[in-house]
């Protein structure tokens, strides 16, 4: 098992390794002293896992109620959190208690952000599910719900008080969600580690996920602990994120966030005049971990999409651009060059026929 300790407001760490998910009420007692706990989950997760956490978390001592919630980002909304907040109130929990997230982003967000508001917060404890969750969202402390006007719109910066990532469930996922984790890790290695690139670029990497899930976490402490609450050096981490997050919205949702992520990535480095073997060797491996190269809409809708994204503020918008593998830098761009840079990236990419 590694340990990974994330000095925040608050300091926790990350245990990855095997046969977790059976031990994750032990490891939790260890920080947490046996209270009641909500664990929640979404309905597959709920059938796949539920069972084997709840009976550690009994035999540890915890007294264990459940929550579930129909699998999906649609449920990621006011009106699931409104049944989970009131499942809390049901349940008698106290800011003393705790709540356990077992599940992958959506799960995590949303019972991260309940363990945010209730009772002014209370304590939470995150087991990934799902290699999305484990490489990114569970590590950090964003916290929070959809809105209508906006994705992750209303929420917290709240940390867990223990990440709990057990390999072996990592390694049952389907292809297409090994696939769609692996766009936020090849970020991380094209962010700052090349060794890890190289890693993904085989598209082999599934016997060394503890080593894939651990770098990625490492990257996210330094950069948490630099700036946790994103008013800096965070943003780098949005690296794809804009033109992700547009196609994501295009797409109606039914492209996953790893797909959008992994073209977002690739035109983010067209967008950079990155030189033309690494936009190959990029596309290449998105190719290998079985992610789209393409982008199926065009520049005029997509910066308008991007318009509706959080991430600008005022009349600029800070994008990520790649240098090299392992080297990015932020730049600020007037809201108004958005459709030209959506045109150039769409170009580069056509000209290389990628
Ligand atoms: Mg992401």
């Amino acid at each position: 098992m590694q340990t990974i300790h994330i000095n925040a407001s608050a300091e926790y760490d990350v245990l990855i390794g095997e046969g977790l998910l059976d031990k994750s009420g032990e490891l939790t007692a260890k920080v947490v002293r046996p209270c009641k706990c909500l664990l929640v989950s979404d309905d597959t997760v709920d059938e796949l896992y539920g069972d084997r956490a709840q009976i550690s978390f009994t035999y540890s001592g915890f007294d264990v109620e459940r929550f579930s919630f129909p699998a999906g980002e649609a449920s990621k909304n006011l009106d699931t959190l409104a049944e989970l907040l009131n499942a809390m109130g049901e349940a008698q929990l106290t800011r003393s208690d705790l709540v356990v997230a077992l599940g992958g982003g959506v799960t995590g967000d949303m019972a991260g952000f309940a363990a945010a508001i209730y009772a002014r917060g209370m304590r939470f404890v995150q087991i990934p599910t799902t290699l999305l969750a484990a490489v990114d969202s569970s590590v950090g402390g964003k916290t929070a719900i959809d809105m209508p006007f906006g994705k992750n719109m209303v929420g917290a910066f709240h940390q867990p008080a223990l990440v709990v990532t057990d390999t072996d469930v990592i390694r049952e996922l389907p292809p297409e969600q090994l696939s769609n984790g692996s766009a936020e890790a090849i970020k991380c290695g094209v962010l700052n580690d090349p060794a890890l690139f190289a890693l993904l670029e085989s598209g082999n990497w599934l016997d060394r996920v503890d080593e894939v899930i651990a770098r990625c976490v490492a990257y996210k402490r330094d950069v948490v602990a630099e700036d946790e609450f994103d008013t800096g050096a965070r943003a780098f981490l949005n690296l794809g994120h804009t033109f992700g997050h547009a196609i994501e919205l295009l797409s109606g949702f039914t492209m996953l966030h790893g797909q959008a992520v992994g073209v977002g990535t690739l035109m983010a480095a067209a967008t950079a005049d990155c030189p033309e073997d690494m936009l190959r060797r990029l596309a290449a491996c998105l190719r290998a971990n079985g992610l789209p190269t393409r982008c199926p809409y065009g520049a005029k809708e997509l910066a308008q999409a991007a318009l509706s994204d959080k991430k600008r503020s005022g009349g600029s918008i800070t994008l990520v651009l790649p240098e090299a593998v392992g080297k990015c830098r932020l730049e600020k761009l007037p809201v108004s060059a958005l459709p030209g840079c959506f045109e150039k990236a769409l170009n580069a990419l056509e000209a290389l026929a990628l």
